[in-house]
Formats: structure tokens, sequence, C-alpha cells
């Protein structure tokens, strides 16, 4: 019997070389060959037919190739997202969407923690508290997962579902890697979004590493005092500290960033909120997307109501603010992270906008 105490408890994310040392295998491109077998998304050994019956047989009694599995997927008739409910190795779970666009542009929207400890009052997740989180393999097999169910090739990846992935920037940032690796997915890095609700030294090591991939920041509001109440992560970044990072990332080569304003009926609609809105972007190259929250009925506020974000927008336009409006026919999980810790029977709708620009 060999000793598995060295075993990874999953192979994704792990190059040629690494896998041949790992599962010692006698011949490096065995290493190569079941490198690529992953990439197509086959975990089972036994269907790795390239390899030698002997090695398939020794490498299933050795371990599993991934660490996760599917409990659940649901898809939406409608909108053709699929929703997929995933059990970690430890029996945590997270969730994961397949999101397939007007265009039949077909987008992973990955978890990259189990909860989040942001505690932003308006999302689901932000009621779990952060009870670890995910490891690069463990984002990887998300996409795997999605890719199982996918009809197509899935060419754009968001880190919008559960968790701040600029919280766990370590492993977010391997993932994107390998995502991007030309020997695996190949996934322009112009197709990977990350949303954030402004983690400063996140924004400011993203910029660091020079990963040009795109940034969603949920601003809710450029009320310093209002963003206090509902984002506590404001108490820490402020808005102000939170631009000075923004434009420093984009200085640095970060590329493009959308602000995420997901508009709460009654509370950032008014006249008040679009005139600290316009303030606050004037000096910055960006689009503000603008998005009714996604009703929870154990959270306190109310989705805007159709009068409200028309009144808004006359406003916004009157300020020259840069700004989409997202018409969601159900519920949108593009408008924060974290809008996925919600029952998988659900049988949620999701919308999703691509930028047109990123498709160079
Ligand atoms: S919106 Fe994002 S950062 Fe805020 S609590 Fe939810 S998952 Fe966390």
């Amino acid at each position: 019997m060999e000793n598995k105490k060295n075993i990874p408890l999953s192979l994704y994310g792990l190059d040629a070389p690494t896998l041949t040392e790992v599962l010692s295998l006698p011949k490096s491109f065995y290493g190569k060959q079941i490198y690529q077998w992953l990439v197509k998304g086959v975990s089972s050994f036994e269907e790795m037919t390239n390899l030698p019956k002997s090695e398939r047989e020794r490498l299933s009694s050795l371990m599993s190739s991934a660490s996760s599995s599917t409990i659940e997927s649901s898809e939406s008739d409608e909108s053709g997202a699929t929703k997929m409910g995933i059990r970690l190795h430890d029996g945590k779970i997270v969730e994961c969407v397949l999101l397939i666009d007007k265009k039949g542009r077909h987008t992973a929207c990955l978890s990259s923690q189990v909860g989040c400890a942001m505690g932003c009052t308006f999302c689901r997740t932000g009621t779990m508290g952060l009870l670890r989180n995910l490891s690069a393999e463990e984002i990887i097999e998300q996409y795997v997962h999605l890719l199982g169910v996918s009809d197509q090739p899935i060419t754009h990846i968001v880190y919008m579902g559960m968790g701040e992935p600029l919280a766990n920037i370590a492993a977010v940032t391997r993932s994107i890697r390998y995502f991007h690796e030309k020997d695996a997915y190949n996934i322009s890095l112009r197709r990977i979004t990350i949303s954030t609700c402004g983690v400063v030294p996140g924004i400011l090591k993203l910029a660091e590493q020079k990963l040009p991939v795109k940034l969603a920041v949920s601003l809710v509001t450029a009320d310093n005092r209002t963003r206090d109440r509902i984002m506590p992560v404001n108490q820490k970044w402020d808005i102000m500290a939170l631009k000075r990072a923004l434009i420093h990332y984009q200085r640095l080569g970060g590329k493009r960033f959308t602000i995420e304003y997901c508009m709460l009926g009654g509370v950032n609609t008014d006249e008040f909120s679009a005139k600290k809105l316009s303030t606050y972007v004037k000096d910055m190259d960006v689009i503000v997307n603008l998005i009714p929250w996604n009703p929870a009925e154990e959270l306190p506020f109310q989705s805007p109501t159709e009068e409200e974000i028309d009144h808004f927008t006359l406003l916004l336009d009157r300020l020259h603010v840069n700004y989409t409006r997202r018409r969601s026919r159900g519920q949108e999980i593009n408008g924060a992270c974290g809008q996925l810790a919600v029952p998988l029977n659900k049988g949620l709708e999701y919308e999703l906008m691509v930028d047109e620009e990123d498709e160079e």
C-alpha cells in the first residue's frame, strides 16, 4: 500500500511536472497526459485511457483527482443559467453558476470563500460570517464542474459568488493564472472580473501583480456616512481611500473598473445620492452599473420601484454620469459578490451583461 500522506487533496491547478512528482509517475509524460485530461474535465483516472491500465488502477486506489463534488444543480428555463451546489472535502458547501447571455457567451460565476467576513448588510452571504477561504484548487474545480454541464467552452469568469475575492487574493490570483494558462483554459485576463466591496490592500496588491483583470467595485453609495452604516468595510477603508486605490490601480495598468451601484429602495436613490455619486466618479475613467437590489426576505431592504429608478437615472443624466442600467427579468448576480447564499432549489434566474469591449 502506498503512502498517501503527501498526496494533495486535488490535482487541479498543478502543472505537469508537479503532477509527475506528487503522483510518483514512472514516466514524466504521464504527468502531461493527466494534466490534459484534467483540463478536459475528465476526473476519473479510469477514463484516462492513454495511461497504462496498471497506472490507472494504482492512481484510482490512491486518490480522486478532485476534492469536491456536485450535490445539486438547477437550471432556469428562462435564462438558461445553471446554479450548482458544490460539496467541499470537509463537507462545507459553496455555490457557483453558469450564465449564458443573450449573445450565447458562457460565463462561470465562482465563489472564493465559504461565507464572508465583510458583513455588507444587503447581502445574504454577509449574514453567514466567514467559515473559511477556498483554495485555488477548490475555485478551479467549480469551473470544472460547470464545464461538465456546459454545451460550449466557458469563456468568461466572474468572481462574484460567495465571499470577498480580495480577502483571499493568493488563491484567487493562483486560480486566475491557471485559467489564463495557454495549455489549460487560455482565458483572456480581460474576460475575467473580480468583484470587490472595496478591500483597499487587495486592490493595491492586484495592481502590483500586474494582473490586468477587470475590477467591479461594489460602491452602493458615495456618501461615507451611509456607506459606514451599510458596508462595514467602509469603516476601515472609506470612499476616498478606495478612490485613491482605484486610481492607482488604473494608473499601474490595471485597466478599467466598473462601479457597481446596487440600488436600495429609499436608501441611495435620491438627489443627494446622485450628486454624491456624480462628484465621486467625476475624475475617474469608469462606468457606473445600476443594479436594482435582489429582494431577500431576511434582509431589511427593499427593491427600488420603477419610478425610483427612472428618477435616479434622470438625475444622473443631468449630472452627466456615465452609467448603464440593468433591466433584470429576475434575480441577478452581477451587482455584487455574495448573492449566491440562497437555497439551491429556488430556481433563480440570472442575467449577465458582458461588456462589448472585452471581445478584443
Ligand atoms: S457583498 Fe460580497 S463582500 Fe459584501 S458581504 Fe456579500 S459576499 Fe461579502
